[in-house]
């Protein structure tokens, strides 16, 4: 039991956080070893358990990190930008697997992140499922497969919660539709269309998102031309999808070489 993978969980009492905890201890593939919450949080001290409103769990949440990483293989992180690259620096040090789910990510985040990968394994995806990592491959293949008569629009829906647009999902598929493409997606993105745009332009790909209620995370990729769509669509109806394919990575990632990974790698699709 005890040389099974020690995992820290951070952003604790998040609602990835939760469902983390939640899958670590149901796994019987990895021990949870530490939960983190930031200073001050009312559940630091706590039993990881108890404050999820459970039954003790034996591990306590703690405000910590380099404490609770020395403990760890590996780090599975689903909290904010500027947070996750703190965590970066320290899984490194700590030579711990880095998962990280985190999206809105800027470049100067990435690079920071990448700098991390140099001494240690980081697995980040802005969409941990299954289903959506086929669903990236589709987009690519499907953009290959059409000229630009075909007008790509990317459509997401998420909770009333969520703080960055479009999905850290929205632009991994919008990556893919250009990869397919063979364009940059930076020179051809339409985001937050208002007012009087102009026609669309041929060739661009647009990101429109949807905010309300407890929708876990819906995505629509439509390939739109005269007289016919084609739109591939993933429904997410429970975050333990998410909690799946991170634990999925932290398990993948031992005794990989550092660098930086993502759910293709750790799926081998
Ligand atoms: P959430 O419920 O707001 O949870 C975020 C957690 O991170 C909270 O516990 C928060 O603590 C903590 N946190 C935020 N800033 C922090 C900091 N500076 N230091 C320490 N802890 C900090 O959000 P969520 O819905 O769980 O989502 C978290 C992230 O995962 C988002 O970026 C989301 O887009 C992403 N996500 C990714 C996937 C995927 O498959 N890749 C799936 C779902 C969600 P406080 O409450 O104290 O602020």
């Amino acid at each position: 039991m005890t040389d099974l993978p020690g995992i820290v969980v951070t952003g604790a009492s998040g609602r990835m956080g939760r469902m983390l905890i939640a899958a670590v201890a149901a796994s019987g593939k990895a021990r949870l070893v530490g939960a983190l919450e930031r200073e001050g949080h009312a559940w630091v001290g706590q039993d990881a358990g108890v404050a999820m409103g459970g039954a003790p769990i034996g591990v306590l949440v703690t405000d910590d990190p380099l404490e609770a990483f020395a403990k760890a293989q590996a780090v599975i992180d689903f909290t904010a930008p500027d947070a996750t690259v703190g965590f970066a620096a320290l899984a490194a040090q700590a030579r711990a697997v880095h998962v990280i789910g985190t999206t809105g990510l800027e470049p100067a985040h990435l690079a920071k992140i990448a700098a991390a990968a140099r001494h240690a394994v980081i697995v980040r995806a802005g969409n941990m499922s299954l289903g959506v990592n086929l669903l990236t491959q589709l987009t690519q293949r499907v953009a290959a497969a059409l000229d630009a008569d075909w007008d790509i629009e990317i459509v997401e829906a998420h909770h009333n919660r969520k703080v960055d647009a479009p999905s850290g999902t929205a632009l991994m598929l919008g990556e893919a539709a250009a990869a397919g493409r063979g364009v940059d997606l930076a020179a051809v993105s339409d985001r937050g269309r208002d007012g009087i745009t102009g026609a669309r332009e041929r060739g661009h790909i647009g990101f429109a998102a949807i905010r309300g209620g407890d929708v876990v995370g819906e995505h629509d990729v439509i390939f739109a031309a005269a007289g016919e769509r084609i739109v591939l669509r993933h429904i997410a109806t429970d975050r333990a999808i998410f909690a799946r394919g991170a634990l999925r990575a932290a398990l993948w990632g031992q005794d990989r070489i550092p660098g930086e990974y993502d759910m293709l790698d750790v799926l081998g699709i």
